[in-house]
């Protein structure tokens, strides 16, 4: 067996990830990301500390969030085997399996605190991403060398830039009557 890290929250992180790049902007998904952006909303708002779980803002997110939760609600089932009973959640019956897991992950990640660590890719723009750290911003190695080199184009210009500056500065300075004359 090869050894995989382990990162909090990484398996409902990349399955809502999944979910999001796969998204279809039908009525039912549209749901699913309505509830993401409402509790990514919410616990934007809550980080500000303070009071603002008093707010009016936040107790208006929050009603909005458990009616949009209301057609999630899972209901157990048993099921049989030769091992005997289990009991296993499953969707309610006019919900899609793939949203409830989405929803699922939207609101365990939630609960860890980690749903900003779903985020847009910072490169692209397009694709989203699960962060396994704090600082991780890009979808893939590539977006974030594409990111890196532009990052490094503008040094390089301003080093030419502020190059520029320095000399023009000091040709002034040695000729500290040209202007005086005029
Ligand atoms: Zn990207």
């Amino acid at each position: 067996m090869s050894e995989k890290r382990h990162y909090t929250g990484e398996q409902h992180g990349q399955r809502l990830v999944q979910w999001l790049n796969e998204y279809l902007p039908n009525q039912r998904e549209k749901r699913v990301q309505l509830l993401f952006k409402s509790v990514a909303a919410l616990n934007q708002t809550l980080a500000q500390g303070g009071g603002a779980w008093h707010g009016r803002q936040a107790r208006e997110l929050q009603a909005s969030i458990n009616k949009q939760l209301i057609p999630y609600i899972d209901r157990y089932e048993c099921f049989l085997s030769h091992a005997g009973s289990t009991f296993e959640r499953v969707p309610a019956g006019q919900q899609n399996y793939i949203d409830n897991l989405a929803v699922a992950a939207i609101v365990d990640l939630s609960n860890r605190r980690l749903l900003d660590r779903v985020r847009l890719c910072d490169h692209c723009k397009k694709k989203w991403l699960f962060a396994r750290f704090a600082t991780q911003r890009f979808c893939d190695i590539k977006c974030q060398m594409k990111e890196f080199s532009s990052s490094e184009q503008f040094k390089a210009k301003r080093r030419d830039y502020m190059r520029d500056l320095y000399w023009t500065k000091k040709e002034k300075a040695a000729k500290p009557n040209l202007r005086r004359s005029r």
